[in-house]
């Protein structure tokens, strides 16, 4: 009966692999660990017992005493971080405890980012700040709640102690839970050794874990770099479609399993402009907003790459599957961004010769009006239901000139469907937020709790963003843009 009241039915498959793909650590206990965010939901959703873990969180997610059945380990990767190739990175401050089996039979990674040293940490110290955790904490369940694929916070634990960064911050342990952790690097860590014998464990694994259909896929390697392909394209159509940018699309960062993850220097674009950029170690603006389609389609080459050797034992086809494989994920993108942006201007059922310069020429005009992005489709979603809503959307630009032409032809093309204008705006709310987590929002919630020790910003913000697409009058000052002064122009890891 002992096995009916462990807190959580551990299954920790990625502990099975040879030894080469993890190494075996225990997280460094903490001075004071305090539960002071606990996810309930999601926890029920995990089959967790909540309560136990609400119990003794401050101590099982801490790394203090890893609960009953955890087996932890930090994983290998390897990556390329702004275009240059590091083989060996691995977690170095991130302790994946193991796996649990979903209520819906989905596995779960359940790991602690910041409990300690690892045999990866080079010259880190394993920690994390507050501040960073509850910016993951908050970005991460809001990009849930939006509707995009990401990674989850389950918990944060604060330790008591110390970090030292540029100044001196409170440290903190996130408990992040993944589909998996296997990222693009993880491929590359084993193909950059030479290591085909891994490699192949590792297709097989994340096809068994992510992709069970291709188990009989003719060519399963290539199968699996088109599929991943295919989830990262739409996932980074998702993230165009609410302003986000991920800030560090470096191939470490980038899940096999199709899911947003490591939400470092990640902001939402406030006004609409494609070169935005707010990570401040991204002096070249490699992954702007605008340029993080042609980044996933770089980074799917270099999984492309990885997996050469298994995707034809002849080398020329091998390269040439893997090549029409990479250019297809332009395409692949294009038509998932059509889908997302079609749905946030209300273009509905038929497509016309003229959709797509509509849409251009709508984000020209948000472009030129300096218009912030979010509130600007929200409004739009309001005038879809007629032109009394018109004034406020104009408001949002600096240069409203060409918006009323804008909106006539937009109207023009509306009425040859025949949605009703009520079904229509209805639909446009459903994907266009009223609320995203602004960053001057998520900025001033990350520093009451970590100057002040003062939650109640971060767990407000949590609470609105959970519901993005409802119009919450209660918070209307979540849903404004920065005012001059308030803006963030850079965001750090
Ligand atoms: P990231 O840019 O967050 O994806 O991290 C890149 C690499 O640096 C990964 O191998 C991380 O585990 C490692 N890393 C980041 N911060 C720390 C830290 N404070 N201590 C040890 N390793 C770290
Ligand atoms: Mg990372
Ligand atoms: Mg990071």
């Amino acid at each position: 009966a002992t096995t009916d009241t462990r807190p959580a039915a551990f299954d920790n498959s990625y502990a099975r692999l040879p030894a080469a793909f993890f190494s075996a650590v225990e997280p460094t206990p903490v001075a004071d660990p305090r539960l002071v965010a606990f996810n309930r939901p999601l926890a029920e959703e995990l089959g967790l017992d909540a309560d136990a873990f609400e119990r003794h969180g401050a101590a099982w997610l801490s790394g203090n005493l890893p609960p009953p059945g955890a087996l932890p380990l930090a994983m290998a990767y390897a990556g390329h971080q702004f275009g240059q190739f590091v083989p060996q990175l691995g977690d170095g401050r991130a302790i994946l405890i193991g796996e649990v089996i979903d209520r819906t039979g989905r596995r779960r990674d359940i790991q602690l980012k910041g409990a300690g040293q690892t045999p990866y940490s080079r010259r880190g110290d394993g920690r994390a700040a507050l501040g960073p955790v509850l910016r993951e904490y908050i970005v991460s369940e809001a990009m849930h709640a939006l509707g995009i694929p990401t990674t989850r916070a389950l918990a944060a634990v604060t330790t008591g102690q110390p970090v030292y960064r540029e100044r001196i911050l409170p440290g903190a342990v996130l408990t992040r839970v993944a589909a998996s952790h296997v990222r693009v690097g993880t491929f590359q860590f084993f193909a950059a050794r030479g290591d085909i014998e891994n490699l192949r464990v590792l297709v097989d694994y994340v096809i068994g874990r992510h992709y069970p259909q291709l188990r009989d896929a003719e060519r399963p390697a290539l199968a699996l770099l088109d599929a991943v392909a295919a989830r990262q394209a739409a996932l980074i159509a998702k993230w165009l479609g609410v302003g986000f940018i991920h800030g560090v699309m470096n191939t470490d960062n980038m899940t096999i399993s199709g899911e947003t993850i490591d939400f470092g220097p990640c902001a939402f674009m406030d006004r609409y402009d494609p070169r935005t950029v707010y990570s401040s170690i991204d002096h070249g603006g490699r992954y702007a907003y605008g340029n993080q389609p042609m980044i996933g389609q770089w980074n799917i080459a270099r999984l492309a790459e990885a997996l050469l050797p298994l995707i034809d034992a002849d080398q020329d086809k091998a390269v040439d599957a893997a090549n029409a494989s990479v250019s297809g994920f332009m395409e692949r993108f294009q038509a998932e961004w059509k889908a997302v942006i079609r749905a946030k201007t209300g273009l509905g059922e038929t497509e016309e010769e003229g959709d797509q310069q509509l849409v251009r020429d709508l984000l020209s005009v948000l472009f030129g009006g300096k218009a912030d992005f979010t509130l600007a489709f929200r409004r739009l979603s309001d005038a879809a239901e007629g032109d009394a809503a018109d004034e406020a959307l104009e408001r949002l630009l600096q240069a409203p000139a060409r918006l009323a032409p804008w909106l006539a032809a937009w109207r023009a093309r509306l009425s040859r469907e025949e949605t009703p204008p009520g079904v229509r705006a209805a639909a446009m709310r459903k994907v266009n937020p009223a609320f995203i987590p602004r960053n001057h929002k998520v900025e001033e919630a990350l520093t009451a709790a970590a100057d002040h020790g003062d939650f109640s910003l971060f767990f407000a913000l949590n609470d609105v963003l959970a519901r993005p697409y409802e119009d919450q009058p209660a918070f209307a000052a979540h849903a404004e843009p920065p005012k001059p002064g308030e803006e963030v122009t850079a965001t750090f890891c």
